[in-house]
Protein backbone atom coordinates (compact mmCIF):
# COMPACT_ATOMS: atom_id res chain seq x y z
CA UNK A 1 0.00 0.00 0.00
CA UNK A 2 1.42 3.36 -1.25
CA UNK A 3 0.66 6.00 1.79
CA UNK A 4 -0.57 9.36 0.25
CA UNK A 5 -2.15 10.64 -2.62
CA UNK A 6 -0.77 10.56 -6.02
CA UNK A 7 -1.15 13.46 -8.46
CA UNK A 8 -4.18 13.24 -10.50
CA UNK A 9 -1.95 12.80 -13.82
CA UNK A 10 1.01 10.78 -12.74
CA UNK A 11 2.01 7.92 -14.67
CA UNK A 12 2.55 4.09 -13.40
CA UNK A 13 6.65 4.76 -13.63
CA UNK A 14 6.56 8.15 -12.19
CA UNK A 15 3.93 7.01 -9.32
CA UNK A 16 6.15 4.25 -8.56
CA UNK A 17 8.86 6.59 -8.03
CA UNK A 18 7.06 8.58 -5.82
CA UNK A 19 6.15 5.16 -4.10
CA UNK A 20 9.81 4.69 -3.02
CA UNK A 21 10.03 8.17 -2.27
CA UNK A 22 7.43 7.81 0.69
CA UNK A 23 9.98 6.43 3.07
CA UNK A 24 13.24 6.52 0.95
CA UNK A 25 16.12 7.23 2.99
CA UNK A 26 14.08 6.71 6.39
CA UNK A 27 15.65 3.65 8.60
CA UNK A 28 12.71 1.51 10.29
CA UNK A 29 13.45 -0.81 13.45
CA UNK A 30 9.93 -3.47 13.34
CA UNK A 31 10.20 -5.99 16.12
CA UNK A 32 8.25 -9.30 15.91
CA UNK A 33 8.35 -8.80 11.91
CA UNK A 34 8.67 -12.82 12.08
CA UNK A 35 5.09 -13.16 11.67
CA UNK A 36 1.81 -10.96 11.60
CA UNK A 37 1.06 -7.53 11.83
CA UNK A 38 5.07 -6.99 12.05
CA UNK A 39 5.44 -8.91 8.79
CA UNK A 40 2.98 -6.78 7.01
CA UNK A 41 4.51 -3.90 8.55
CA UNK A 42 7.62 -4.84 7.22
CA UNK A 43 6.60 -5.65 3.40
CA UNK A 44 4.70 -2.07 3.55
CA UNK A 45 7.76 -0.09 4.54
CA UNK A 46 9.67 -1.97 2.08
CA UNK A 47 7.04 -1.26 -0.63
CA UNK A 48 7.12 2.17 0.71
CA UNK A 49 10.86 2.56 0.15
CA UNK A 50 12.15 2.45 3.77
CA UNK A 51 15.67 0.58 4.75
CA UNK A 52 14.43 -1.97 7.40
CA UNK A 53 15.43 -3.34 10.22
CA UNK A 54 13.64 -6.71 10.97
CA UNK A 55 13.68 -8.85 14.71
CA UNK A 56 12.54 -11.94 15.86
CA UNK A 57 13.95 -14.86 17.41
CA UNK A 58 12.96 -17.37 14.80
CA UNK A 59 15.45 -16.95 11.69
CA UNK A 60 13.73 -19.01 9.20
CA UNK A 61 10.89 -16.59 9.50
CA UNK A 62 12.79 -13.50 9.41
CA UNK A 63 14.30 -14.84 6.53
CA UNK A 64 10.71 -15.28 4.69
CA UNK A 65 9.83 -11.98 5.70
CA UNK A 66 12.35 -10.63 3.75
CA UNK A 67 11.97 -12.55 0.70
CA UNK A 68 8.30 -10.85 1.20
CA UNK A 69 9.84 -7.44 1.40
CA UNK A 70 12.19 -8.15 -1.40
CA UNK A 71 9.40 -8.97 -3.42
CA UNK A 72 7.25 -5.58 -2.25
CA UNK A 73 10.00 -3.84 -4.20
CA UNK A 74 12.55 -3.47 -0.88
CA UNK A 75 16.34 -4.56 -1.94
CA UNK A 76 18.31 -7.04 -0.21
CA UNK A 77 21.03 -4.14 0.93
CA UNK A 78 18.35 -2.39 2.63
CA UNK A 79 17.04 -5.04 4.83
CA UNK A 80 19.09 -6.23 7.66
CA UNK A 81 17.75 -9.54 10.16
CA UNK A 82 18.51 -9.21 14.13
CA UNK A 83 17.66 -12.73 15.61
CA UNK A 84 16.99 -11.20 18.89
CA UNK A 85 15.02 -11.90 22.26
CA UNK A 86 13.14 -8.78 23.33
CA UNK A 87 12.49 -9.95 26.87
CA UNK A 88 16.46 -9.68 27.05
CA UNK A 89 18.19 -6.49 27.65
CA UNK A 90 21.24 -7.29 26.12
CA UNK A 91 19.73 -7.97 23.00
CA UNK A 92 17.70 -5.13 22.97
CA UNK A 93 20.67 -3.06 23.23
CA UNK A 94 22.56 -5.01 20.25
CA UNK A 95 19.36 -4.52 18.50
CA UNK A 96 19.26 -0.69 18.12
CA UNK A 97 23.30 -0.84 17.78
CA UNK A 98 23.35 -3.66 15.26
CA UNK A 99 20.97 -1.34 12.90
CA UNK A 100 22.74 2.19 13.50
CA UNK A 101 26.06 0.42 12.85
CA UNK A 102 24.85 -0.56 9.31
CA UNK A 103 22.52 2.20 8.22
CA UNK A 104 24.04 5.05 10.37
CA UNK A 105 20.66 6.62 11.55
CA UNK A 106 17.47 5.61 13.18
CA UNK A 107 14.13 7.26 12.17
CA UNK A 108 11.59 4.86 13.07
CA UNK A 109 11.15 2.43 15.95
CA UNK A 110 7.67 0.26 15.41
CA UNK A 111 7.42 -1.64 19.08
CA UNK A 112 5.53 -4.23 17.61
CA UNK A 113 6.42 -8.23 19.05
CA UNK A 114 4.22 -9.33 22.00
CA UNK A 115 2.46 -12.06 22.75
CA UNK A 116 -0.66 -13.13 25.08
CA UNK A 117 0.83 -15.47 27.68
CA UNK A 118 4.55 -17.68 28.45
CA UNK A 119 5.18 -20.95 26.48
CA UNK A 120 3.87 -23.87 28.29
CA UNK A 121 0.82 -21.94 29.55
CA UNK A 122 -2.65 -21.75 28.15
CA UNK A 123 -3.72 -17.91 29.43
CA UNK A 124 -2.20 -15.43 31.19
CA UNK A 125 -4.98 -14.97 33.90
CA UNK A 126 -4.99 -13.90 37.21
CA UNK A 127 -4.33 -17.65 38.49
CA UNK A 128 -1.06 -17.93 36.65
CA UNK A 129 1.98 -18.02 38.32
CA UNK A 130 3.90 -14.77 38.86
CA UNK A 131 6.61 -16.17 36.33
CA UNK A 132 4.17 -15.48 33.45
CA UNK A 133 3.49 -12.49 34.99
CA UNK A 134 6.51 -11.57 35.02
CA UNK A 135 7.14 -12.70 30.97
CA UNK A 136 4.16 -11.38 29.90
CA UNK A 137 5.11 -7.66 31.51
CA UNK A 138 8.68 -7.94 30.31
CA UNK A 139 7.42 -9.26 27.13
CA UNK A 140 5.00 -6.35 25.96
CA UNK A 141 6.01 -3.63 28.17
CA UNK A 142 9.49 -3.30 29.69
CA UNK A 143 11.34 -4.77 26.43
CA UNK A 144 9.47 -1.41 24.85
CA UNK A 145 10.97 0.79 27.81
CA UNK A 146 14.68 -1.21 26.88
CA UNK A 147 14.38 -0.53 23.26
CA UNK A 148 13.26 3.00 23.72
CA UNK A 149 15.85 4.41 25.89
CA UNK A 150 18.53 3.06 23.60
CA UNK A 151 16.53 4.28 20.58
CA UNK A 152 15.70 7.76 21.53
CA UNK A 153 19.20 9.69 21.06
CA UNK A 154 19.18 8.32 17.55
CA UNK A 155 15.46 9.33 17.06
CA UNK A 156 16.41 12.91 18.46
CA UNK A 157 18.97 13.26 15.61
CA UNK A 158 16.98 11.96 12.86
CA UNK A 159 13.72 14.33 14.38
CA UNK A 160 11.75 10.40 14.49
CA UNK A 161 8.82 8.70 15.89
CA UNK A 162 8.03 5.69 17.74
CA UNK A 163 4.71 3.63 17.51
CA UNK A 164 3.91 1.03 19.42
CA UNK A 165 1.71 -2.06 18.75
CA UNK A 166 -1.13 -1.86 21.89
CA UNK A 167 -4.31 -4.04 22.04
CA UNK A 168 -8.04 -3.04 22.65
CA UNK A 169 -7.52 -5.48 25.60
CA UNK A 170 -6.27 -2.37 27.28
CA UNK A 171 -9.39 -0.97 27.91
CA UNK A 172 -11.77 -3.69 27.60
CA UNK A 173 -11.70 -6.44 29.97
CA UNK A 174 -11.03 -10.31 29.44
CA UNK A 175 -10.14 -12.49 31.96
CA UNK A 176 -8.29 -15.38 30.74
CA UNK A 177 -5.61 -12.21 29.49
CA UNK A 178 -5.39 -10.40 32.32
CA UNK A 179 -1.25 -10.29 32.99
CA UNK A 180 -1.81 -9.64 28.96
CA UNK A 181 -4.27 -6.76 29.28
CA UNK A 182 -2.57 -5.25 32.39
CA UNK A 183 0.95 -5.16 30.17
CA UNK A 184 -1.18 -3.17 27.21
CA UNK A 185 -2.60 -0.66 29.53
CA UNK A 186 1.33 -0.52 31.19
CA UNK A 187 2.28 0.28 27.17
CA UNK A 188 -0.86 2.50 26.48
CA UNK A 189 0.31 4.70 29.63
CA UNK A 190 4.08 4.68 28.28
CA UNK A 191 3.16 6.47 24.90
CA UNK A 192 1.08 9.20 26.72
CA UNK A 193 4.02 10.18 28.92
CA UNK A 194 6.62 9.71 26.67
CA UNK A 195 4.46 11.82 23.60
CA UNK A 196 5.06 14.47 26.20
CA UNK A 197 8.26 13.99 27.65
CA UNK A 198 9.63 13.88 23.81
CA UNK A 199 7.82 16.73 22.63
CA UNK A 200 10.09 19.22 22.68
CA UNK A 201 12.70 17.21 21.14
CA UNK A 202 10.93 16.64 17.74
CA UNK A 203 9.98 13.06 18.26
CA UNK A 204 6.87 11.73 18.23
CA UNK A 205 5.07 8.62 19.95
CA UNK A 206 1.68 6.68 19.02
CA UNK A 207 -0.24 3.76 19.65
CA UNK A 208 -2.50 1.50 17.61
CA UNK A 209 -4.93 -0.82 19.63
CA UNK A 210 -5.69 -3.54 17.47
CA UNK A 211 -9.07 -5.47 18.04
CA UNK A 212 -8.85 -9.32 16.97
CA UNK A 213 -6.42 -9.55 13.87
CA UNK A 214 -5.72 -12.70 12.21
CA UNK A 215 -2.34 -13.59 12.76
CA UNK A 216 -0.41 -16.65 14.97
CA UNK A 217 -1.11 -14.81 18.29
CA UNK A 218 -3.83 -17.50 19.17
CA UNK A 219 -1.92 -20.31 18.19
CA UNK A 220 1.26 -18.96 20.09
CA UNK A 221 -1.13 -18.71 23.00
CA UNK A 222 -1.73 -22.31 22.52
CA UNK A 223 -4.98 -22.58 21.05
CA UNK A 224 -5.82 -25.21 18.51
CA UNK A 225 -7.26 -24.30 15.09
CA UNK A 226 -10.43 -26.11 16.60
CA UNK A 227 -10.68 -24.21 19.56
CA UNK A 228 -9.91 -20.72 17.57
CA UNK A 229 -12.09 -21.67 14.87
CA UNK A 230 -15.06 -22.35 17.06
CA UNK A 231 -14.53 -18.75 18.85
CA UNK A 232 -14.53 -17.00 15.39
CA UNK A 233 -17.75 -18.63 14.65
CA UNK A 234 -19.27 -18.21 18.14
CA UNK A 235 -17.90 -15.13 19.69
CA UNK A 236 -15.61 -12.78 17.75
CA UNK A 237 -18.05 -12.49 14.43
CA UNK A 238 -21.19 -11.98 15.92
CA UNK A 239 -19.81 -9.52 18.32
CA UNK A 240 -18.06 -7.30 15.80
CA UNK A 241 -20.30 -4.83 14.19
CA UNK A 242 -18.05 -5.52 10.98
CA UNK A 243 -18.65 -9.17 11.40
CA UNK A 244 -15.06 -10.37 10.44
CA UNK A 245 -11.49 -10.02 12.45
CA UNK A 246 -8.91 -8.03 11.16
CA UNK A 247 -5.96 -8.61 8.42
CA UNK A 248 -2.43 -7.63 9.46
CA UNK A 249 -2.22 -5.57 6.44
CA UNK A 250 -4.97 -3.40 8.10
CA UNK A 251 -2.83 -2.78 11.05
CA UNK A 252 0.10 -2.01 8.93
CA UNK A 253 -1.37 0.66 7.06
CA UNK A 254 -2.35 2.99 9.90
CA UNK A 255 1.31 2.04 11.49
CA UNK A 256 2.90 3.38 8.57
CA UNK A 257 0.71 6.43 8.23
CA UNK A 258 1.22 7.37 12.30
CA UNK A 259 5.19 6.89 11.22
CA UNK A 260 4.84 9.15 8.03
CA UNK A 261 5.14 13.06 7.36
CA UNK A 262 1.47 13.12 7.19
CA UNK A 263 0.71 12.56 10.64
CA UNK A 264 3.67 15.35 11.71
CA UNK A 265 0.96 16.86 14.22
CA UNK A 266 -0.30 13.47 15.80
CA UNK A 267 1.29 12.28 18.98
CA UNK A 268 0.31 10.49 21.93
CA UNK A 269 -2.69 9.12 20.50
CA UNK A 270 -3.88 5.62 20.95
CA UNK A 271 -5.79 4.59 17.54
CA UNK A 272 -8.31 2.08 17.67
CA UNK A 273 -8.32 -0.36 14.65
CA UNK A 274 -10.95 -3.42 15.32
CA UNK A 275 -13.92 -3.45 13.43
CA UNK A 276 -15.92 -0.99 15.77
CA UNK A 277 -15.89 -4.06 18.25
CA UNK A 278 -14.94 -1.42 21.31
CA UNK A 279 -17.06 0.71 20.89
CA UNK A 280 -20.80 -0.84 22.09
CA UNK A 281 -22.99 -3.36 20.29
CA UNK A 282 -22.68 -4.78 17.18
CA UNK A 283 -24.48 -4.33 13.78
CA UNK A 284 -27.89 -5.52 13.26
CA UNK A 285 -27.98 -9.58 11.49
CA UNK A 286 -29.16 -9.10 8.13
CA UNK A 287 -33.20 -7.73 7.48
CA UNK A 288 -33.39 -6.57 11.14
CA UNK A 289 -34.20 -3.60 12.51
CA UNK A 290 -34.70 -1.94 15.56
P1 LIG B 1 2.17 -13.11 16.02
O1 LIG B 1 2.21 -14.19 17.04
O2 LIG B 1 1.80 -13.47 14.63
O3 LIG B 1 3.54 -12.32 16.02
C1 LIG B 1 4.21 -12.00 17.21
C2 LIG B 1 5.60 -11.51 16.89
O4 LIG B 1 6.27 -11.18 18.11
C3 LIG B 1 6.43 -12.57 16.19
O5 LIG B 1 7.17 -11.99 15.15
C4 LIG B 1 7.35 -13.08 17.28
O6 LIG B 1 8.62 -13.45 16.74
C5 LIG B 1 7.53 -11.83 18.15
N1 LIG B 1 7.92 -12.21 19.50
C6 LIG B 1 7.18 -12.88 20.42
N2 LIG B 1 7.91 -13.08 21.53
C7 LIG B 1 9.14 -12.54 21.31
C8 LIG B 1 10.33 -12.43 22.06
N3 LIG B 1 10.43 -12.92 23.31
N4 LIG B 1 11.39 -11.80 21.51
C9 LIG B 1 11.31 -11.30 20.26
N5 LIG B 1 10.22 -11.36 19.48
C10 LIG B 1 9.14 -11.98 20.01
O7 LIG B 1 1.11 -12.05 16.60
P2 LIG B 1 0.63 -10.63 16.10
O8 LIG B 1 1.22 -10.25 14.81
O9 LIG B 1 -0.83 -10.62 16.25
O10 LIG B 1 1.23 -9.72 17.27
C11 LIG B 1 1.88 -8.49 17.03
C12 LIG B 1 1.47 -7.50 18.10
O11 LIG B 1 0.08 -7.21 17.96
C13 LIG B 1 1.66 -7.99 19.52
O12 LIG B 1 2.19 -6.95 20.33
C14 LIG B 1 0.24 -8.32 19.98
O13 LIG B 1 0.09 -8.22 21.36
C15 LIG B 1 -0.54 -7.25 19.23
N6 LIG B 1 -1.96 -7.52 19.07
C16 LIG B 1 -2.42 -8.58 18.34
C17 LIG B 1 -3.77 -8.82 18.21
C18 LIG B 1 -4.34 -9.96 17.41
O14 LIG B 1 -5.55 -10.21 17.48
N7 LIG B 1 -3.54 -10.66 16.62
C19 LIG B 1 -4.76 -7.95 18.88
C20 LIG B 1 -4.19 -6.85 19.59
C21 LIG B 1 -2.84 -6.66 19.69
P3 LIG B 1 9.44 -14.79 17.08
O15 LIG B 1 8.47 -15.85 17.41
O16 LIG B 1 10.24 -15.01 15.84
O17 LIG B 1 10.31 -14.39 18.23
Amino acid sequence: MVIGALPKNSSSSSSSSLKMQKFSGKVVIITGASSGIGRATAVQFAENGATIALTGRDTKSLEETKQMAIKAGGKAETILLIAADVTNTSDTKRIVEETVQKFGRLDVLVNNAGGGTMAGHSDSSFMQPLEVFDYVINLNARSLIALCQEAIPHLKKAQGNIVNVSSIGSFRPLPSYTYYQMAKSAVDQLTRNLSIALAADGIRVNNVNPGSIRTNFGANAGRTPEVAAALEELYLKPNIPMHRRGEPEEIASTILFLASKEASYITGQLIVIDGGASIGMPALPGQLKM
